[in-house]
């Protein structure tokens, strides 16, 4: 992607790395503006349905529950297992061309509002940095004093309130895997009892306040992968958080009473002193932008003090800064909306058909036919049933093209909620009913009085002695 007529040299570094190759700690000053407005609200959004979905139910079922170690999920209410393995893979391959469709035509848009990250990281805990220790000044004043009990009261303080709020965090993430039953046996139960849960707590708890107290922004430049992807995906007609070099340059100060012969820019570095991944956007679209719109809210406040109009930091694409020509429809997003199209019909049509019980009815392997005392031949047979559903159902068959009847070994047949179930069953004709050595078997099965299936298998009988 072009980068606009500024020299190179920035691609050489991180922002994030000193000339000596030495962590850069980033103070970014605290954004302000509409655009900052928005995303809080979407953050308290998001922050109400992360601590607030996994005490939603259905029927007394957690609404959503992604409970990796029993492999059970529950999706808006609906219960999936690992028979449903076709459909998670379908969802997941579904879901990675829809980030694709998406990157392509809105860059990182997820990253600013909505990856979680930057919503504790830049929503949360940098205020907590605000609060407690003041403005990027004061903050980088106090980092670089010696320890007095000012200095560590402040950090003690913040640190607590860090870990106490990774602790929160740990616990929801984990209400989401286990559902909150579990979670609340685990906080009142005798630790004893809920060793592996308290551990993954803590290991949580301890990860999250690393990530939020020191990884930081290096999360999304050294770790995630999604912001590797943004090399590939992007191109010239993808919306990305932009400055207008055409407009802009060349840049220059303002100087009071001089007359003006640069473009906009006034190279005041207010874009460069809110960029939390300490970065200048002037250079051009970077790995290291996590469109999180402080730079277009400061320079907006910059050109409405100058009289100049706001959008010089803007949501744009290359084509839009230097042809004006702003198109969402391009070959590339055409091919992905076709092939995610696709898949969601696919995945929609087996979500919409999928039955609450499947049964498989298998001859048992090594078996021929028995002779009953009573003139019956029998096939035995092994039954797996799966209960997709969140209530025990009872189960009954019928054969429908032969004239037979069916035993369930032991008691009734119930199938246990969300769980599989083995069973064998007889399979016996009259003798002389038989007509051939090997009848097809069609077996209706009913769960109450509703039919629930239709499965097929076959009958081995003795070859019938020809007559006269
Ligand atoms: S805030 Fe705007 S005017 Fe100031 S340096 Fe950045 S782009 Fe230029
Ligand atoms: S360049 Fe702008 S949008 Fe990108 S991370 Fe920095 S401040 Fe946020």
């Amino acid at each position: 992607m072009s980068s606009g007529p500024t020299e190179n040299s920035f691609r050489d570094h991180l922002g994030i790395v000193s000339d000596e190759g030495k962590r850069k700690w980033i103070y970014p000053k605290a954004p302000g503006g509409r655009f900052h407005t928005g995303r809080i609200l979407v953050s308290v959004m998001l922050l109400a349905v992360l601590f607030g979905i996994p005490f939603l139910r259905v029927h007394g079922h957690p609404f959503m529950l992604f409970d990796i170690v029993e492999r059970k999920f529950i999706i808006f209410g609906l219960i999936f297992g690992p028979h449903d393995f076709f459909l998670l893979a379908l969802a997941m391959i579904s879901t990675i061309v829809f980030v694709f469709l998406f990157t392509v035509v809105f860059g990182r848009l997820f990253c600013g509002w909505l990856c979680p990250q930057t919503v504790f990281m830049e929503m949360v805990f940098r205020n907590i940095d605000y609060w407690i220790e003041g403005g990027p000044r004061e903050q980088r004043m106090l980092n670089e004093s010696s320890w007095t009990g000012r200095k560590i009261r402040k950090k003690l303080f913040k640190h607590t309130l860090y870990f106490a709020l990774s602790f929160v965090v740990a616990n929801t993430l984990l209400s989401w895997i286990v559902g909150t039953d579990k979670l609340f046996a685990i906080i009142v139960d005798p630790p004893s009892q809920h060793i592996a849960g308290l551990t993954a707590i803590v290991i949580f708890s301890v990860v999250f306040h690393w990530i939020f107290a020191w990884f930081r922004e290096q999360a999304c430049i050294l770790v995630c992968p999604y912001g590797r992807l943004q090399g590939v995906l992007l191109d010239r007609n993808s919306i990305v958080i932009a400055y207008d070099y055409v407009r802009g340059e060349p840049r220059g100060k303002l100087r009071r009473g001089e007359e003006r012969h640069h473009g906009d820019c006034i190279d005041c570095h207010q874009c460069l002193d809110v960029c939390p991944t300490g970065i200048d956007i002037r250079n051009g679209t970077q790995l290291e932008c996590v469109n999180c719109t402080a730079c277009i809210d400061a320079c907006d406040t910059i050109m409405d003090s100058i009289g100049k109009p706001r959008g010089l930091i803007r949501y744009d694409s290359i084509e839009g800064i230097e042809q004006k020509v702003r198109s969402m429809v391009t070959p590339r997003s055409i091919g992905y909306s076709l092939v995610l199209l696709l898949l969601v019909s696919v995945l929609t049509y087996f979500i919409a058909t999928r039955s609450d019980i499947d049964v498989t009815i298998l001859r048992t392997p090594g078996m021929y036919f028995q002779e009953q005392p009573d003139g019956y031949i029998s096939n035995l047979y092994d039954l797996k049933a799966v209960n997709k559903t969140f209530s025990p159902l009872p189960l009954s068959f019928k054969l429908t093209n032969a004239d037979g009847a069916i035993r369930v070994l032991g008691d009734s047949l119930v199938l246990k909620s969300q769980e599989t179930t083995s069973a064998k069953l007889f399979v016996l004709f009259k003798r002389e009913s038989i007509r051939a050595m090997n009848t097809p078997l069609d077996v209706e099965v009913y769960s109450g009085s509703q039919r629930v299936g239709i499965v097929q298998s076959s009958f081995l009988g003795p070859v019938r002695k020809k007559e006269g």
